[in-house]
């Protein structure tokens, strides 16, 4: 299978390239050049298939070949041994026809980890293959710096810097970061907001002496193999609760679009989904481009879902490219808008189709630790502020009795415990391996939004570069 540009203008990739390149160098994301297909009868042969089974059937038309078939087996059994849960991602009903998919059984307790542990494998052993290293930057709202670390830390071809916003992430996030305490792994505490950290990962990705130098490659959503490894779930969790004879309906806690953008794909690939629901919380600039077309981005507001407090989803260009009918020109005109003005409008066409796949709803704070209170009271569990904006908006969407709402439940309570206390009034229990954290010596470098300094930063860190034979 060959890996297109949404902006028609760089290389056609098969996945090695893809994965290892991260961004095109046209500034825009890889997508699968056509949709491959799974038909009804496979999707009900999913039902009560182990979680890595299922992986493979859906992730191997996209690998296509290019990892030998044992390796990849492999790569998904060590992915998946490293949740502590039997079912990797176990669902959960809450009312009738109300299920959450909890997400969070991974490593650092987030939904990153589903994708991250088999992209780590997938870089290194390419990386081995080819006897070369690479530099992976990457931008973190809170909640993929942790993921990532922990996916790679110590992996001999890799040196990983992570760029949070300063003290606009958790202190459990933070520490997840910085207490790895493995030589690769260097944490950038940058003076701005989640969207200025992506801002410089893209700048040095569209520098391609950098880029060269370093090998840069990028584990963020811009990253296929994200994507390919969300789409796992949709299938897993709507076959169990009877697709493809019945729809679904999913919610999703929404950020930079990767998470639910795999939903999309899976429709694509022959799931019925009925609705997909984008759930924001007040940073809701999705919720305003999907319903007036208009997509602007206004100032970022600091959050109880810290994961989500984005006003630039880089995972959106990918629903835009098939928006427009897979014309790169037309994405790139929107892109370039972006940049000059800060907003751009979609074209009538290309906004009713995503008003036919998509819903968008935007919660308040209020409301958000209303809804963590509310089930705490309810059934006695704790839920995080992300998965509440997103049991919030499915809840305010309203729902029928004939269709699943499948919830994406994006992160452990334990990880928010302050704003878990607030809406309910007592604290979650901390796991042991996030209680640990708070003994060990934190590592980072807290530098300016300046990308010379960053790119110096660099520089002086990492071992990879051309050079290596
Ligand atoms: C990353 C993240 C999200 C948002 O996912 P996107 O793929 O960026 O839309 C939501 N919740 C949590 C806890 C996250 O870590």
């Amino acid at each position: 299978m060959k890996f297109i540009s949404t902006r028609g203008n760089a290389p056609e990739l098969d996945f090695q390239d893809v994965i290892i390149t991260g961004l095109a160098n046209d500034g825009g994301l890889y997508v699968p050049e056509a949709w491959p297909r799974i038909g009804p009868e496979r999707i009900r042969s999913f039902a009560g298939r182990p979680y890595c089974d299922v992986a493979y059937e859906v992730m191997a038309p996209f690998v296509d070949g290019t990892i030998d078939d044992v390796v990849f087996k492999d790569i998904l059994a060590q992915s998946y041994a490293s949740f502590n849960h039997p079912a990797v991602v176990p669902l959960r009903e809450m009312r009738p026809n109300e299920w959450i998919l909890e997400l969070f059984h991974g490593p650092t307790f987030a939904f990153k980890d589903v994708a991250l542990q088999v992209l780590a494998r997938l870089i290194d052993h390419v990386l081995e293959k080819r006897n070369t290293h690479a530099t992976i930057v990457v931008a973190t709202s809170g909640d993929t710096g942790g993921a990532a670390i922990e996916a790679f830390k110590g992996r001999n071809r890799i040196d990983i810097f992570v760029l949070h916003p300063h003290d606009r992430v958790s202190e459990v996030q933070r520490r997840q970061m910085t207490t790895a305490g493995a030589d690769n792994i260097h944490n950038i505490a940058l003076e701005g907001t989640f969207d200025d950290c992506q801002q410089l990962v893209k700048a040095m990705f569209n520098h391609p002496a950098f880029r060269q130098a370093h090998q840069l490659s990028g584990v963020n959503s811009i990253n296929w193999a994200r994507i390919m490894a969300q789409i796992v779930y949709y299938f897993t969790s709507a076959s169990s609760l009877g697709a493809p004879d019945r729809k679904m309906r999913f919610c999703v806690p929404t950020g930079n679009f990767g998470d639910i953008y795999a939903g999309f794909a899976a429709a694509k690939m022959g799931l019925p989904i009925d609705r997909l629901t984008i759930a924001t919380n007040i940073n809701d600039i999705l919720v305003r481009a999907v319903k007036t077309g208009r997509y602007e981005v206004l100032g970022v507001t600091p959050t109880a879902s810290p994961s989500m407090d984005i006003q630039v989803s880089s995972t959106f260009e990918r629903l835009l490219f098939d928006a427009v009918g897979r014309e790169g020109a037309s994405v790139l005109h929107m892109m370039n808008s972006l940049n000059q003005s800060g907003s751009f409008t979609i074209n009538p066409d290309a906004l009713s189709y995503i008003a036919n796949n998509f819903d968008a709803i935007r919660t308040d704070e209020d409301e958000t630790l209303k809804t963590m209170h509310e089930v705490y009271v309810t059934s006695g569990e704790m839920i995080d502020p992300h998965t509440a904006v997103a049991l919030a908006g499915a809840r305010a969407g309203g729902h029928s009795d004939a269709i699943p709402n499948i919830i994406l439940s994006t992160a452990h309570p334990a990880k928010f415990p302050d704003a878990v206390e607030k809406a309910t009034g007592a604290r979650p229990l901390m796991p042991a391996q996030l209680s640990a954290l708070l003994d060990l010596e934190e590592h980072f470098s807290v530098l300016p939004n300046d990308l010379e300094t960053v790119e110096g930063f660099i520089e002086a860190n990492a071992r990879s570069t051309t050079s290596h034979d």
